[in-house]
């Protein structure tokens, strides 16, 4: 069983207006509301392909029916723990052929809330082979947080996968306890690193994933877009290639990479086989306009097109 973990989770509203009256009102029926957050696209894709999940994490009350019933629809499995902040909603506007976003910076979780979300936490991943701590931190948690959760999942021998940025990421892998995987894509690498990457060169890949931070994480997918990824599984590298298609929307294919890697490692699969799964899942998303979203009776065509060589 796989568990996601998504802590500071959004309501996202979309509009899509021909034109924006900068001032003034703007009518419109063309509008989108959908939860979206990194754990919760992971439950999704593994939901949509048939692998036995919850999504947990943390919602105020002032949109918990409003996700709670989204996830319904999508029949996934979920148990989140209730905040007293509100939660976050995120604006996009499509006008004029630009994007303007408005990102709210969300609720600020007492100490009390990280405790009792611990305990709810612990109940669930007592029977998870996998979980999954994907995407940013709320206020009021640090890194330490996600260090604590990966340590409790540790202890019950689950394996963890981080998909976090920044400074969170950087912390997560300074600490002296490994998640068992990560999967950056190329500009968190680069971030990470403070090197820039010629995806053609492997040697210079290779040597920095030798670099010291990396120690004792088994499974690392450098994640390419269109190039495919870059993995180091143990002492072994591979290089993953995809099919060219026609991208609908790439948004959230990472989270669709993760969800493979979840699944791959919760069903023991081989290493080569769970990249590819990872990889065909990726691809899937970005043939789709809903982020987050495959179409699981593609799944065998893609993942037949998909190509991974031992380096
Ligand atoms: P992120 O969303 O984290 O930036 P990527 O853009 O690297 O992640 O995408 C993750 C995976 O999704 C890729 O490794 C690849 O397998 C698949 N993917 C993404 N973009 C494309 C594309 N244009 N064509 C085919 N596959 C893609």
């Amino acid at each position: 069983m796989i568990v996601s973990v998504t802590l500071n989770p959004t309501v996202e509203l979309v509009y899509d207006l021909e034109s924006l009256n900068i001032n003034g009102v703007t009518r419109t029926n063309h509008v989108n509301k959908f939860p979206s957050g990194k754990g919760l696209n992971v439950s999704r894709v593994a939901t949509l392909m048939g692998y036995d999940n919850i999504a947990t994490g943390l919602l105020g009350d002032n949109l918990k029916q409003v996700v709670e019933s989204s996830l319904d629809e999508d029949g996934m499995h979920h148990q989140f723990f209730q905040i007293s902040g509100q939660t976050r909603n995120s604006v996009a506007v499509l006008h004029d052929g630009q994007q303007t976003e408005i990102l709210e910076e969300g609720p600020t979780i007492t100490a009390d809330e990280a405790n009792a979300f611990i305990e709810h936490y612990d109940t669930l991943i007592a029977d998870a082979q996998v979980v999954a701590l994907a995407g940013s931190l709320p206020q009021g948690l640090t890194p330490d947080y996600y260090i604590d959760l990966m340590h409790r999942a540790q202890k019950k021998q689950a394996k963890v996968i981080i998909d976090a940025s920044g400074s969170t990421l950087k912390e997560v892998l300074a600490s002296p306890i490994n998640p068992f995987a990560i999967k950056p894509n190329l500009d968190e690498i680069q971030e990470l690193s403070g090197q820039t990457i010629d995806t053609r060169d492997y040697q210079a890949i290779i040597q920095l994933l030798d670099d010291a931070i990396f120690e004792g994480i088994e499974l690392i997918v450098i994640s390419m877009g269109a190039d495919g990824a870059f993995v180091k599984y143990g002492q072994r590298y591979f290089k993953a290639s995809v099919p060219s298609i026609e991208v609908e929307n790439a948004v959230g294919s990472g989270d669709s990479t993760v969800a493979g890697i979840a699944i791959a490692l919760d069903q023991n699969e081989d290493i080569e086989t769970l990249i590819k799964r990872a990889m065909t899942l990726g691809t899937l998303n970005a043939l789709e306009k809903r982020t987050g979203y495959v179409t699981k009776e593609n799944y065998p065509k893609y993942f037949d097109q998909t190509t991974v060589t031992e380096i």
